[in-house]
């Protein structure tokens, strides 16, 4: 297993859109492994593999970390079957685009299917933060990042802030 970086925005390839991954193999799960690794090192709750720069249909996820337990989840070529009319705010913030949080409106609910790490296809309902989650980390595999649903005002603030933190950190 090994950390991989994580690309920020507004890297190129974070626009990418990932392809199904064929067959759910050895590769997949070292880099469902890789994934999970790196997500952890960077205290992130979810990551899309286009995110280490693997544009492939893989989301890993731990919503339940707490005093150093793990909860790993994983959902390789996810689809939505279904989303609520009714919309829920959650205030979202993204490894790819560090120091941001912003609310950003979903659907509160959805069906979803996907391939577990074993290729076993799942469906499941999800609301709360899994809904939210699953749909942010499922954007990214659109080439879609959490700021592009802000209004263009609030996107370009965004993005100075992050250069700006950017800045700072290389030369600090
Ligand atoms: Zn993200």
């Amino acid at each position: 297993m090994s950390i991989r970086p994580i690309l920020t925005a507004p890297d190129p390839r974070l626009k990418a859109v990932s392809a199904p991954v064929e067959s759910v193999d050895a590769e997949t799960r070292r880099l469902v492994d890789d994934m999970l690794e790196s997500m952890y090192a960077a205290d992130g709750i979810g990551l899309a593999a286009v995110q280490i720069g693997v544009p492939k249909r893989v989301i890993v996820m731990d919503l339940d970390q707490k005093d150093g337990k793990r909860n790993p989840r994983v959902y390789i070529n996810p689809k939505i079957l279904w989303a609520s009319d009714e919309l829920a705010t959650f205030e979202e913030g993204c490894l790819s685009v560090p120091e941001i949080w912003e609310e950003v409106e979903r659907p509160a609910r959805i069906k979803a299917q996907h391939l577990d790490r074993d290729g076993k296809r799942i469906t499941l309902d999800a609301d709360g933060l899994l809904a939210t989650c699953l749909q942010h980390e499922m954007d990214h595999l659109e080439g879609v990042l959490f700021i592009d649903h802000l209004s263009r005002l609030k996107r370009s603030i965004a993005l100075r802030k992050l250069q700006k933190a950017k800045r700072l950190k290389e030369t600090g």
